[in-house]
C-alpha cells in the first residue's frame, strides 16, 4: 500500500487542449506504458461535447481498451447527469464530476451556474449504480482566470451542499490556474478537512503555471492529503483557463516523494521513459523538470557549485 496515491490525469487534462488528434491506438499504447510504470488510477478521458473538446471524442474506445489492462482503475470526467449516464453505459465504474466554485468559470466551462451544476451532481448520484465510485472535482477552488482569488468561504459553502449529497465521495480541490500558493493550499485543506471529516479522501489537482505546483503538493501533503493529480511530462493547460499551463509533472512528484522516503508505488525510470514519449506528442506543451534532469545524466554540471 502506497503512502500517497498519484492519479495520472495526462490522458484527460494533458491531452484535451492539444489540437492535432492523438490517434486512439497511440493513446492506448501510452496508457499501457503508464500502467507499466505503476500508475493504477488514470483519468483516461472525459464524456463531454465532441465539438467543444474533439480530442476527447474517443473516450469510450479508450475506456473499452482499459478492460484489457489488469490493475488499471480508469476514471472519466463528466460535467452533467447526462454525460454521467453516457459514461456508465460505456462501462465506466469510476466517475469524476466536475464543477467550478467560480460562477464565471463554471458558465464558461459547462454553461451553468455552480448551483445548477450541484443539482446535476445530485441527479447523477441518483441515476448511476450505487457501487459507482465517485470523485468530486472542485475546479477554481483557489483561483479563477476570470474572478481571481476565490474566498475560502465560497468554496466551503459550495462543499456544504455537495458533501451532503454524498458524504463519502473523494473530494479534489483543483488549482485550475496554478495561481494558488502553499499558504492558501494549506489553509483551505485544513478548513475543509475540519468542516467535512466524513469525506472519504481529499485530493489536490495542481497546475504548475507559476512553478508552485510541487510546493503546493507538499503543503497539501503536510495537511494530510494523500491523493495527488499529475500529468506525465507535465502535459496540459486548460482550454477554458487562458494562460494555464500543464499539471504538475507525474515524474516530478514521483521524484520528490521518493527523495522524501514516501512510497508512491511508481517506477521512476519507467515514468521518465513514458514522459519522454509524452513530450513528443505533436501539439503538446510539456513541462516539469525531472524528465530533463534524468535524461541528461542527472543534470549535474562540473565543476559543481
Ligand atoms: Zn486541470
Amino acid at each position: 500500500m502506497s503512502a500517497v496515491e498519484i492519479v495520472e490525469v495526462g490522458p484527460r487534462d494533458g491531452y484535451q487542449g492539444i489540437g492535432p488528434f492523438i490517434p486512439t491506438e497511440r493513446k492506448i499504447a501510452l496508457l499501457e506504458q503508464l500502467a507499466a510504470a505503476g500508475l493504477k488510477r488514470i483519468e483516461i478521458g472525459s464524456f463531454v461535447s465532441a465539438s467543444a473538446l474533439p480530442q476527447m471524442r474517443d473516450t469510450a474506445d479508450v475506456l473499452a481498451a482499459c478492460a484489457r489492462m489488469p490493475g488499471v482503475d480508469p476514471q472519466v470526467l463528466v460535467p452533467s447527469e447526462r454525460r454521467g449516464r453516457d459514461a456508465v453505459a460505456a462501462g465506466a465504474r469510476h466517475l469524476v464530476f466536475v464543477l467550478s466554485v467560480s460562477e464565471a468559470h463554471n458558465r464558461n466551462n459547462v454553461r451553468r451556474a455552480p448551483d445548477e451544476s450541484a443539482g446535476e451532481y445530485e441527479r447523477l448520484l441518483a441515476a448511476v449504480p450505487a457501487d459507482t465510485r465517485i470523485r468530486l472535482d472542485l475546479a477554481t477552488a483557489f483561483d479563477c482566470p476570470f474572478e481571481g482569488r476565490i474566498p475560502e468561504d465560497k468554496a466551503l459553502a459550495l462543499l456544504e451542499r455537495l458533501v451532503a449529497a454524498k458524504p463519502d465521495a473523494e473530494i479534489c480541490l483543483c488549482d485550475t490556474t496554478g495561481r494558488a500558493d502553499p499558504a492558501h493550499v494549506a489553509s483551505l485543506f485544513a478548513r475543509a478537512r475540519a468542516a467535512f471529516p466524513q469525506a472519504e479522501a481529499w485530493a489536490l489537482h495542481a497546475h504548475d503555471t507559476y512553478g508552485l505546483g510541487l510546493a503546493n503538493v507538499h503543503a497539501a501533503y503536510r495537511e494530510g492529503v494523500t491523493v495527488f493529480d499529475a500529468s506525465f511530462a507535465g502535459l496540459g493547460g486548460c482550454p477554458f483557463a487562458p494562460g494555464a499551463t500543464g499539471n504538475v509533472a507525474t515524474e516530478d512528484l514521483a521524484w520528490m516523494f521518493a527523495r522524501m522516503g514516501v512510497a508512491t508505488g511508481l517506477d521512476l525510470d519507467a515514468l521518465v521513459a513514458v514522459a519522454r514519449d509524452g513530450a513528443e506528442i505533436p501539439g503538446g506543451l510539456p513541462g516539469g523538470r525531472v524528465r530533463a534532469a534524468l535524461s541528461t545524466g542527472g543534470g549535474v554540471c562540473a565543476p559543481t557549485t
